[in-house]
């Protein structure tokens, strides 16, 4: 296994359960979680990456079952963000769920003009879609069809956007929002599909996280791998990959590994460049998908008069906020980790703000001082005066968001189609299938599962005569 986020440390733990199996996890930091990274302070916890998991998928809450972890999960204390348009702060129209406004809660928003909350009704007359032809949309267009520009600008592309660090006019609906799809197609109005589920008593799926934040996912999947007796490789960076006489050999900074089977748990780019050799085509492909860097600014503010004038203020009393482009000039959003994760921030005001998405990564080339000095600036432009944190972390993700842009459908087939060339090779991460922590999980295990298979099937040298893809 290649790659020690979530992805990879899925994969092993699925290979690892097959008896008589060596597994071997290579990563090349110090550190096992890959972005799931938390930092510790007395009495409390700072997320660096991602903060939580939606709890959709019956095989991802059967995981958490299966590594003890499912009954200490934590709820979040609120999930509602505020947006700024035009120079202020709103919040969400009422009554939204997902894409669609579920009840007319939404003509009191102040986010939209007259004219675009009576464009959200056009929704209303879309027939179903049925299995009538249709072509990948960018969310933008897809929400412009069903609730008019405004709604699409206003609330869709900061919501949804904002989620993948992308734009919405280029985000894929096919790949990332399925669910509007089939919604689209059954009922042809989202708001009808939205009223039917919660007729069915059925709200959206929830968020979770674990009461010493996402490092307790990790930690109970390195414990099992280790007593399973997975060799865990840190520090050891992966170089290029080949077959030779019937192995697969990986060169990794430490010197050469051989194995009979690969998962490549890594973001795209990076699989693709130590396939560069071996599969050049393949290496092409998946060096051609697009990725978000980003950075986010961790606050930590323990004075307990500061901690109050925060606390207190009133863009801090909800989840957090939305900042759409064209809003701002650094900050893209905001997380109140205090708010949203109180149990994980006792004895202090913990504060995250995002910077960097796809078409204005620039600002991310400062050094941390002048980046979190200049996000603190933008703060107290959009919520005046404030007093200066005690502790500022700054974290980075040079590969922080894989972009699934319109025709993300018709490039995996062609990467599955090139895998599929070496028998002894798997992909798998969230360049492909899905970019959350469930889908990462998901598509390691299936990767574990697919290489036990591939082992425990007859034999099969590495194909070299497929080599000649050049
Ligand atoms: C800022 C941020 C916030 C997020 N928030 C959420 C959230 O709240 N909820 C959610 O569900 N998802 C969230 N996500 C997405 C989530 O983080 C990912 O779905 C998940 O962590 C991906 O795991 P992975 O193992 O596929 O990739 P990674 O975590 O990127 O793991 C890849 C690993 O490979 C290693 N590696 C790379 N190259 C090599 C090499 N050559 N040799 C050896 N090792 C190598 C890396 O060091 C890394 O450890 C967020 C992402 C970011 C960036």
């Amino acid at each position: 296994m290649v790659g020690g986020g979530l992805t990879g440390l899925a994969a092993a733990w699925e290979a690892s359960r097959v008896p008589g199996l060596k597994v071997t996890l290579v990563e090349k930091e110090t550190r096992l979680g890959g972005k799931v990274a938390t930092a510790s302070f007395p009495g409390g916890y700072l997320e660096k990456g991602p903060d939580s998991f939606l709890l959709r998928e019956p095989g991802f809450v059967q995981f958490l079952k299966d590594l003890g972890l499912y009954s200490s999960l934590q709820e979040p204390e609120t999930l509602a963000p505020l947006i700024r348009f035009g120079g202020r702060f709103h919040r969400l129209p009422e009554g939204l769920a997902g894409i669609a406004p579920w009840h007319r809660g939404y003509l009191r928003s102040s986010l939209l003009s007259l004219k675009g909350k009576a464009a959200v009704t056009r929704d209303l007359f879309l027939p179903p879609r049925g299995d009538a032809p249709w072509e990948d949309e960018s969310f933008f267009d897809f929400a412009s069809r069903h609730f008019g520009e405004e709604w699409a600008q206003r609330v869709v592309a900061p919501l949804y956007g904002g989620i993948y660090a992308g734009d919405a006019k280029e985000l894929s609906t096919a790949a990332l929002q399925p669910s509007w799809v089939k919604d689209e197609r059954e009922e042809g109005s989202l708001i009808r599909a939205a009223q039917k589920r919660r007729q069915a008593g059925k709200a959206g799926p929830p968020f979770r996280t674990l009461p010493r934040g996402l490092q307790d996912l990790v930690k109970a999947l390195e414990e099992d791998l280790v007593r399973r007796g997975v060799e865990l490789r840190r520090g050891e960076e992966a170089r290029s990959l080949d077959v030779l006489e019937g192995k697969v050999r990986l060169t990794t900074g430490k010197g050469l590994l051989f194995g009979d089977g690969v998962v490549l748990s890594l973001p795209a780019p990076q699989a693709g460049k130590l396939l560069e050799t071996r599969a050049p085509r393949l290496a092409r492909l998946l060096m051609g998908q697009a990725w978000v860097s980003s950075g986010a600014l961790l606050f930590r503010i323990t004075e307990t008069e500061k901690r109050n004038a925060l606390a207190g203020h009133p863009l801090f009393q909800g989840s957090g906020f939305l900042v759409p482009r064209g809003e701002g000039k650094v900050i893209t959003g905001a997380t109140v980790l205090s708010r949203k994760w109180p149990q994980l921030s006792r004895g202090a005001f913990h504060l995250r703000l995002f910077v960097g998405r796809r078409h204005e990564e620039e600002i991310l080339s400062l050094p941390d001082d002048l980046l979190w000095e200049r996000a603190w600036r933008e703060l107290q432009r959009f919520a005046g005066p404030l007093p200066l944190p005690d502790e500022v972390l700054v974290s980075r993700f040079p590969l922080a968001f894989p972009q699934y842009r319109v025709g993300h459908g018709p490039w995996l087939e062609e990467v599955r189609r090139e895998e599929g060339k070496w028998p002894w090779l798997f992909l798998a991460g969230t360049s492909y299938e899905g970019v959350a922590i469930p889908d990462a999980v998901r598509q390691g295990r299936e990767a574990g599962q697919k290489v036990v298979r591939f082992l425990s099937g007859p034999p099969q040298p590495p194909s070299i005569s497929k080599a000649l893809d050049r």
